[in-house]
């Protein structure tokens, strides 16, 4: 096996340039004798890396000033909990517009807390899976806020638009952030699990409005409550320093290759070069319509399904690995984020014309 490409949808490849990086620095990190795990997340060391990281972040992704970023723990899932209970009030309900597996999780785990309004934002086109065009949502007169998932993991499914409203939008950015470009400013909460395009699992970043502290529900975990995290810093309790440290790294790796901009042209030029191999084929599918497929998640199926398995062994066994289906889904799935050569994906074109020859 000469190289190994990784299509986990996540945890995710990491650059190598990064991982090297922080192999060098294991030991000795920043001249202190020992790893940046083993020193204290009040001292001075870690709260410049923490700064700076801040600061990174907050470069590539154009974070306006009234935007506080917050270095936190429990993944996306916790986040789903943790937004009906920082912003909604007494009584209040939020709209959840439903684009797939992740959307849909949201607004089951938002349940505990409110009523909220599932509305279903799928569609069929010319006999594809697409997503309503935004202004068709039906927002509700009495939501507190919008809830969307802008890029839907599992289902291979980006929506590109934005909810039309004047309420704050609220979306779970964990497959999307740093991908391509977005406006924060058009966000009022954004939160993403770390375990994609950021770096290993166990950190996920929220970025929140200002005026959206202080409105925390009482029975809050604290741990949980953003007003809490935004005075303490991020370090309430001790946060997931090894992967923020990791985290800060992949952020200097993508402004040393040109930021988000340029991370967003290698994507699409990515993500073409799969569709446009998937679509002149009759042996592969992928049952997204072209104005709502993901530039990061690329599901595709076999027109044999009896065929899954030899395929799956087979790219294994010529390092393309991790390319098995969500099980609610199944079929296939290459996730391409950030830190996936073009090369990964020229090679899995490759091994797809070589099984079609050989099977079709
Ligand atoms: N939202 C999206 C879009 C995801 O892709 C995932 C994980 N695959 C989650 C939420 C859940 O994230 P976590 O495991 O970090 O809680």
């Amino acid at each position: 096996m000469d190289k190994v490409f990784n299509f986990c949808a996540g945890p995710a490849m990491i650059p190598a340039d990064v991982l090297k990086k922080a192999q060098q620095e294991l030991i000795n990190w920043n001249d202190q004798g020992t790893s940046v795990m083993e020193v204290s997340h009040r001292g001075k060391p870690f709260i410049e890396l923490a700064k700076q990281s801040e600061q990174d972040l907050r470069d590539l992704m154009g974070i306006p000033d009234n935007y506080h970023v917050l270095f936190c723990h429990g993944g996306a899932r916790a986040q789903f909990a943790a937004v009906p209970m920082n912003i909604l009030g007494d009584g209040e309900t939020a709209d959840y517009m439903n684009g797939g597996y992740w959307a849909q999780s949201a607004s089951t785990e938002a349940k505990k807390y409110c009523s909220p309004n599932e509305i279903d934002i799928t569609c069929e086109r010319d006999g594809k899976t697409a997503i309503l065009p935004a202004a068709e949502w039906p927002i509700s007169d009495e939501a507190a806020y919008v809830h969307f998932c802008p890029n839907e993991t599992i289902d291979g499914i980006e929506i590109r638009d934005l909810p039309v409203t004047d309420k704050p939008i609220v979306a779970d950015l964990s497959s999307t952030i740093l991908s391509r470009e977005i406006d924060v400013s058009k966000y009022a909460l954004i939160y993403a699990g770390a375990q994609k395009n950021i770096g290993p699992a166990g950190l996920t970043i929220v970025i929140v409005r200002d005026d959206l502290l202080g409105k925390a529900q009482s029975i809050i975990p604290s741990i949980l409550d953003y007003t809490v995290q935004v005075d303490k810093e991020s370090m309430y309790n001790t946060p997931p320093t090894f992967a923020w440290y990791l985290a800060g790294e992949v952020f200097k790796w993508l402004k040393e290759i040109g930021g988000v901009a340029e991370m967003q042209k290698r994507n699409e030029e990515k993500a073409k070069v799969l569709y446009d191999y998937i679509d002149q084929s009759d042996f592969y599918r992928n049952d997204v319509h072209s104005d709502n497929r993901s530039l990061m998640n690329v599901p595709f199926q076999l027109k044999n399904p009896a065929l899954d398995s030899v395929f799956l062994e087979k790219a294994d066994a010529a390092g393309l690995k991790a390319l098995k289906g969500h099980r609610a889904v199944g079929g296939m799935r290459a996730s391409i984020y950030n830190a996936m050569p073009l090369e990964g994906v020229q090679a899995l074109v490759t091994f797809m014309q070589a099984f079609e020859q050989e099977h079709a």
